[in-house]
């Protein structure tokens, strides 16, 4: 037999070409101190900040301070078997988190494992935790209304998609009730939730799935929990690994709503593992890096252009103060990083005005430009006849012999503020929302006394889905946004004629 020379040579190519080069290198240091969920490593010069590192028994570190004989180091999960001397190996990536639709409807912990034991997910794709927030030429203005079925927010500090609005009260004041509301109102309108618990029991956790589950709202939605049982690294990573589990939907067109809930417990968390790493305490002893802690996890909320997908990431950070303090340093930092605040008080929320939200020093930047123009029209005067009402209220509280007009004044303030109240898991389709709070604005509810309100508003609204008007009503609010003269008129004959039967 003999072989030409031509197919040698064709032969060592294709040897060549199949050859797979399967040498592997990898860097291994030694842990030379560890404890309180901090190791510090030894020989590992070239990590990368935020490189993922794995310890013995699959352990899940993430390299921080990068010191020049050693690095400091957060670890993830069980850490109690680790010990000085235990071989460290780098991995050369950033740390990462399953993300996709395969997570919609679980329970995962800080690195998106799941904990709702329905049994593993098969992600098929990766993001790492950390990641750049779009930058502005992606961007596009926020104008597209993300409703929260609360009509004070809806209609006094709207939100837009993409926005950040912070919920900021002290403990016990619905702060959670209104993100909770506001995921539930997301059913049917193709938002994705991400509901991010750090810090909190995990009783209070599965409480809140389980309301979510009750309301259909797990369909769409996915619970990232760091709970307080949790050593600090995963209460400060939590809210990055939601986002990314976030931005995967947004960078894919489609919109999310993500609350974190709360950010405070995430500071606190983030201080207590920067000062085992020993970095210098700075104001309330945050390090000084504490502002870009929440910064950076805001920036990555945006609205993008249809060029870049169109996607958009609505994020309701929640803040916790201390007797109502907004001037700490924390809320202060949060407060300027957001697009606008929610304030609840306790001392509203136990007078039973429930959202209990402080709408004179409530605000929203940039949501007005996404509301409905048929709530635009009348949440305007709402908010100045509120205002009016609150400065009387305070000092007409001593005198009796009021003029006619602060009469007026006060009888409307009392029926507004009486129709802003909501119950838990109520949330109300926009359309409603307008019809009943016309009434209120209008004067139609002057008559009724406020402790028939409540009344007035759910036979109301009764009648007004009813055939009649159901239609020319309602239908042309929610799909065209609009209420115009014909509309108007319409409402104004359905209000009389439903006054004529209401007793009150
Ligand atoms: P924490 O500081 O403990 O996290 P929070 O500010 O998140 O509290 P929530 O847990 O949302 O407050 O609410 C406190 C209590 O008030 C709960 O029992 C909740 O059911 C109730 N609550 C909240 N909103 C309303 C509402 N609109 N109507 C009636 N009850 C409400
Ligand atoms: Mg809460």
């Amino acid at each position: 037999m003999s072989i030409k020379p031509d197919e040698i040579s064709s032969i060592l190519k294709e040897e060549i070409q199949n050859f797979d080069q399967t040498v592997e290198t990898s860097e291994i240091g030694t842990v030379i101190e560890v404890g309180d969920g901090i190791a510090r490593v030894h020989g590992l010069q070239n990590a990368m900040v935020n490189e993922l590192l794995e310890f013995p028994g699959g352990v899940k570190g993430m390299a921080q301070n990068l010191e020049e004989d050693n690095i400091g180091c957060i670890l993830l999960g069980e850490f109690e078997h680790i010990k000085d001397g235990d071989p460290v190996k780098r991995t050369g990536r950033i740390i990462e988190v399953p993300v996709g639709e395969e997570l919609i409807g679980r329970v995962v912990n800080a690195i998106g494992e799941p904990i709702d034991g329905k049994g593993p997910i098969e992600a098929k794709k990766t993001r790492p935790v950390e990641n750049v927030a779009p930058g502005v030429i992606t961007r596009e203005g926020v104008h597209e209304p993300l409703q929260t079925g609360l009509k004070a927010i809806d209609a006094l500090v709207p939100i837009g998609r993409g926005q950040r609005e912070l919920i900021i009260g002290d403990r016990q004041t619905g702060k959670t009730a209104i993100a909770l509301d506001t995921i539930i109102n997301q059913k049917g309108k193709d938002v994705i939730c991400i509901y991010v618990a750090i810090g909190q029991k995990a009783s209070t956790v599965a409480n809140v799935v389980g309301q979510l589950e009750e309301y259909g709202a797990m369909d769409y939605s996915i619970v990232v929990a760091a709970t307080a049982s949790e050593p600090s690294p995963m209460l400060y990573i939590a809210p990055y690994a939601g986002a990314s589990m976030g931005e995967e939907f947004m960078f894919n067109g489609k919109d999310v709503l993500i609350v974190y809930d709360d950010l405070s417990k995430q500071a606190v968390a983030y201080r207590e593992l920067s000062l085992l790493l020993h970095r210098p305490p700075g104001r309330e002893a945050y390090p000084g890096d504490v502002f870009y802690l929440h910064s950076r996890l805001l920036e990555r909320a945006a609205k993008l252009e249809d060029k870049y997908g169109g996607g958009s990431m609505t994020a309701l950070p929640i803040i916790e103060t201390q007797a109502s303090d907004v001037s700490a340093y924390i809320p202060t930092n949060v407060i300027s990083i957001t697009d606008g605040q929610i304030f609840l008080e306790s001392t509203l929320f136990h007078s039973g005005i429930r959202p209990a939200i402080n709408a004179g020093i409530s605000v929203s930047r940039v949501g007005g430009s996404a509301q409905i123009k048929a709530m635009k029209k009348i949440a305007g005067n709402m908010r100045i006849d509120l205002a009016q009402y609150n400065e009387l209220k305070a000092f007409s509280q001593f005198g009796s012999d009021l003029d006619e007009g602060t009469k007026a004044t006060l009888a409307r303030g009392e029926r507004l503020t009486e129709i802003l109240k909501q119950k838990q898991y109520a949330p109300m389709p926009v359309e409603e929302q307008v019809v009943s709070i016309y009434a209120v604005v209008k004067g139609y509810a002057d008559s009724v006394k406020v402790e028939s309100i409540g009344r007035f508003e759910k036979e109301f609204l009764d009648f007004m889905r009813s055939a009649k008007y159901k239609e020319g009503v309602l239908n042309v609010i929610a799909s065209t946004g609009k209420m115009e003269s014909d509309t108007e008129e319409l409402l104004k004959q359905a209000i009389a004629e439903f006054k004529e039967g209401f007793q009150g």
